[in-house]
């Protein structure tokens, strides 16, 4: 399965890293290996010195489609949950200021939590999902969909022109503002609206 992530798609967060607004949606991909197993921590990994959280809602794929046109784009999927985009910031700075990929800097083992809580898009207004990101109880993160620049529908149809989306690939769509680093014995704790959705250690 594919991990298809978009980036600066929330305004806030692209000033925050002082990023210019894309005229399309910025797209990559982290492998399926960089998963963290389910009931496992995140490890910090000794390779970076500043790993970040991205708290992002997350789309599972459930019929497989290209070229899919937005009108349709709905069919392609039906549940949905939150998930980090860890980042080690540090590599990816440095390759970005070589203008090299920074693809290592996210797909590192252990680079992409995603809760095993899923919810019905049918029991949400899509526009209207409100997400936050609490660390160590304090609240570092929090989102309304509707700030998404571009919506789930506008992403597959995008993502679909140059990736056969299959059954079971994911679709981040991309933090809002708050990111910031993690250390060692930090707990983020993730909710949709009032609804806890996960809680993950740091090791
Ligand atoms: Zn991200």
């Amino acid at each position: 399965m594919k991990i298809i992530c978009i980036g600066r798609n929330y305004v806030d967060h692209i000033n925050e890293l002082k990023n210019l607004i894309p005229t399309s949606p910025v797209v990559f991909l982290k492998p399926d290996s960089s998963i963290i197993p389910n009931k496992n921590p995140f490890i910090i990994p000794s390779f970076s010195n500043n790993i970040h959280f991205e708290t992002e809602l997350v789309f599972k794929i459930d019929k497989v489609g290209k070229h899919i046109s937005e009108k349709f784009a709905h069919k392609y999927y039906s549940k949905f949950t939150l998930g980090i985009d860890f980042t080690a910031r540090d590599i990816q700075d440095n390759l970005k200021n070589q203008s090299l990929p920074w693809e290592i800097s996210k797909g590192f083992d252990g680079a992409t939590f995603v809760a095993n809580k899923w919810f019905n898009v049918s029991d949400y207004n899509l526009d209207d999902i409100a997400f936050s990101l609490f660390k160590n109880d304090i609240q570092v993160q929090s989102a309304v969909s509707a700030q998404m620049i571009w919506k789930i529908d506008q992403l597959i149809t995008y993502v679909s022109q140059f990736y056969t989306l299959k059954i079971g690939d994911i679709i981040f769509t991309g933090t809002p503002a708050g990111v910031g680093q993690v250390l060692n014995d930090d707990v983020l704790s993730g909710f949709i609206g009032s609804v806890k959705v996960f809680s993950l250690n740091v090791k």
